[in-house]
């Protein structure tokens, strides 16, 4: 069998070692020759509009499924006529444009931030009125690690943010002080079976992830629940196949969902050694109509992403419980170049452990 994965970084790479295991092949697309899947399996480079270049990569593939979110729905579209693609175009198209992801949670029941979206500076001004600062406001679509976003504090801020985005669809959110933000990463079978993983906690840093742990301290077993019937809902709603992440927002004890990502996602990378069954590995088993794998964790992972440098290998592997991985990227400021992931068996040894790694960072 061979899987199609449309983008080839380090998500791509990560399922396709996931996937050697259980004999699948792979084939991915990225418009850029040096993607890190490249380095383990076929890579088929051109634009996302590349229809000869599309036709090819989808000939030879028995399912398709995609790693970056900001594919071109017209590409992934067109691909369906060479064999099944999931998570379903439908759940990307929603997952592409903030307002229709707000829009899905809200019809769903699921809390999210209040929000307008705004096309002119006098939208702008009404949605400031109307619900006052702060405020977020953000691109509609293509946003990632906190690109194409903006914190509206002051009417100083609200023309800035203004000057800085104007020309996209925008949408306007309202602030949410959260106390933390905790995400949930879920996974749903051909047949409609599902799996959870603990909600785990993330600490951003200018928008992009710096470290996840898992699970989430402090967590009671009432808001795992209520994650699980969140996702639960959407995954339903979209007739989804696949991983699903929402990034949560915990405010007075309440979860508010921020966004969701129809595909294997960041926070969820601890799986690999700190879960029975990795996100990856459940990926591919959802969208080849396997059984799923178990979720539960082996004791307790914190994860930590490298970016912009990576340390020296022998002083991270000299920790006990410490995973490296690197992504074979070019370093460059602000770039995912690996993570490394650290298991223990209680949280008190990782938190030792976690401060070795930082010692080394
Ligand atoms: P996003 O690209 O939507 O995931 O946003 C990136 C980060 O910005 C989030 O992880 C939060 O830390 C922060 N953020 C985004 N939206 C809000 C909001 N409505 N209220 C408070 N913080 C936000």
């Amino acid at each position: 069998m061979r899987i199609g994965v449309l983008g080839g970084g380090q998500l791509g790479r990560m399922l396709a070692l996931a996937g050697y295991p259980l004999g699948l092949r792979f084939r991915f697309f990225d418009p850029h020759p040096e993607s890190p899947a490249g380095h383990l399996a076929e890579l088929v480079t051109g634009a996302y509009d590349d229809v000869d270049a599309l036709a090819y990569f989808g000939a030879g593939c028995d399912l398709i499924t995609y790693e970056f979110e900001n594919v071109p729905f017209d590409a992934v579209q067109y691909l369906t006529r060479y064999a099944p693609v999931y998570p379903p175009p439908e759940a990307l198209a929603v997952a592409q444009d903030r307002l229709r992801e707000k829009e899905t949670f809200t019809r769903l029941g699921i809390p999210t931030p209040v929000f307008d979206p705004v096309d002119s500076r006098v939208e702008l001004n009404h949605a400031v009125e109307r619900f006052g600062l702060p405020a977020v406001l953000k691109t509609r679509r293509f946003g990632y690690d906190g690109k194409g976003q903006q914190v509206l504090r002051t009417r100083a801020d609200v023309a800035a943010a203004w000057e800085a985005l104007q020309g996209s669809p925008l949408l306007f959110e309202g602030f949410i002080p959260f106390e933390r933000e905790l995400s949930l990463v879920a996974v749903r079978g051909r047949e409609g079976q599902t799996a959870f993983y603990p909600l785990v906690e993330n600490w951003h840093e200018q928008g992009i992830l710096r470290r996840t742990l898992a699970p989430a301290p402090q967590v009671a077993p009432e808001l795992q629940q209520e994650a699980e019937r969140h996702l639960t809902l959407l995954m339903e709603t979209l007739n989804y196949v696949g991983v699903l992440t929402v990034e949560f927002f915990q405010h007075e004890g309440r979860l508010i969902a921020n966004e969701m990502a129809p595909r294997v996602h960041n926070s969820g990378h601890w799986t690999i050694e700190g879960a029975v069954t990795s996100q990856f590995e459940n990926h591919l088993r959802a969208i080849c109509g396997l059984p799923l794998g178990v979720t539960a964790t082996r004791g307790s992972a914190g994860m930590i992403n490298l970016i912009g440098t990576t340390p020296a290998p022998e002083k991270v592997l000299e920790v006990p419980g410490a995973h490296l991985h690197l992504y074979g990227k070019q370093p460059r400021a602000g770039r995912k170049l690996g993570h490394i992931t650290v298991v223990a068996s209680d949280p008190r040894t990782l938190e030792e452990r976690l401060q070795a790694i930082q010692a080394c960072l």
